[in-house]
């Protein structure tokens, strides 16, 4: 069936046509639905709606600037280059836009403990931010790798008060948090509220975390209206589970002018064998509540993802971007380690600006697409965090290249 409209979102069952769903355990099913009657209900409240604007502002400081690269923009002679800027967010990264939402309907919904798991850190920063604001206890599920890779977000965690809890099944990454934050969930139903960080898991948290994250683009369109008097011609962000990507996305994928461009990590390249571009790479299949693209070997077994950057590091990607993938409305392309530490270091000194190494993913296609581009092009890219939780990757990268 060919939609005529690509904002639709899940049917009934939490599907973007084959992809999503809620492939959960018995036990969480009836959670799982109180939890999408109590998110559609809080939404279309007025006093809901107003708290959150409130925290949104004085909080998280929105409206984030939706400002002109100007020199990168000289630079690459081409396209008309902007950054919505959400790494001047409170801690640094859009995931605290979702974790404000989600803090406040487990507030509604009376949970009295919220878990979590995270990859980089980031997610995890951002829960036991929201967790310490509301007085609730608050416990981490982290992979053991991750870790030794991310101390400084682990200790900010441990300063507002959360629980790190190591998780050493696998490979000690992402995915395995998630396995062991979904275990948690299952026994502790009754007073546990699950905080998702990404565009993942099972229905309503792909279509939940999205409208939260949906102010991204909300504003942009706002913004750029203002700036420019008309829509941008393009959008660029890049892929984890994909939430930076859809809360820029989604406000404007009914607008067919607007050329819409999501990047995956190719790691050491997409032939290398290690990498993390579920789409570009991987076959559909199951994990985490969901059906999307994943990683696979010959025999299903989801296997590692490699990205430079822990927090694309994931072997899966959220089931409403494998959905727009096959309706063809988003273009996905996958970028080096490489191509993402040039664009890293490039931003830095041309903008004054040290983007997360995610980030630099996505400035790493702008490098490529903007010099081929007329002067009125306008583009906008996600800047969805800032770099200083990788300045242990990039000195190490330096040192050795040195
Ligand atoms: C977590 C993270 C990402 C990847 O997550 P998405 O859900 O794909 O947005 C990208 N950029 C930054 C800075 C992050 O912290």
């Amino acid at each position: 069936m060919q939609s005529t409209t690509f904002t639709q979102g899940a049917d009934a069952q939490g599907q973007f046509g084959q992809f999503g769903g809620r492939f959960v355990a018995e036990t969480l099913m009836p959670l799982i639905l109180d939890l999408e009657q109590a998110f559609n209900t809080a939404m279309a409240e007025p006093d809901f709606l107003a708290q959150l604007d409130r925290f949104n502002a004085e909080f998280i400081g929105r409206p984030s600037p939706l400002y002109f690269a100007e020199r990168l923009t000289e630079q690459y002679g081409g396209a008309k280059i902007y950054f919505k800027r959400e790494e001047l967010n409170h801690t640094g990264a859009h995931k605290i836009n979702n974790c404000i939402g989600q803090v406040l309907l487990a507030k509604r919904m009376g949970k009295t403990r919220i878990i979590a798991e995270t990859g980089a850190g980031m997610h995890g920063v951002a829960t036991a931010t929201v967790a310490a604001r509301f007085g609730l206890p608050c416990v981490v599920y982290m992979g053991a790798t991750d870790i030794d890779r991310q101390r400084d977000n682990v200790a900010r965690m441990r300063l507002m008060g959360a629980e790190i809890i190591p998780v050493t099944s696998g490979r000690g990454t992402l995915k395995d948090a998630m396995n062991e934050a979904l275990r948690d969930w299952v026994t502790n139903v009754d007073d546990t509220f699950y905080m998702i960080g990404t565009v993942a898991g099972p229905h309503p948290y792909p279509t939940m975390v999205r409208d939260f994250q949906a102010i991204i683009g909300r504003e942009t369109r706002q913004q750029m209206l203002a700036l420019e008097g008309r829509l941008p011609d393009s959008l660029v962000a890049c892929i984890g589970g994909g939430s930076n990507a859809m809360g820029q996305f989604y406000p404007f994928l009914d607008d067919p002018d607007v050329q819409i461009i999501g990047v995956e990590a190719a790691g050491h390249g997409l032939d290398s064998g290690e990498h993390a571009a579920s789409l570009k790479g991987g076959q559909p299949g199951v994990l985490h509540g969901n059906r999307t693209y994943l990683l696979q070997d010959g025999d299903g077994q989801i296997t590692d993802a490699h990205s430079i950057s822990a927090g694309l590091d994931y072997p899966g990607i959220g089931p409403e971007h494998a959905w727009l993938h096959e309706q063809g409305r988003v273009e996905y392309v996958a970028v080096t380690d490489q191509e993402a530490l040039a664009a890293f270091h490039n931003c830095c000194r041309m903008e004054g600006i040290i983007p997360a190494l995610e980030t630099a993913h996505a400035l790493a296609e702008v490098a490529k697409r903007a010099p081929t581009l007329p002067a009125d092009h306008l583009m906008v890219v996600c800047l969805s965090g800032r770099g200083d939780k990788d300045m242990p990757t990039v000195l190490r990268m330096m040192e050795e290249s040195a």
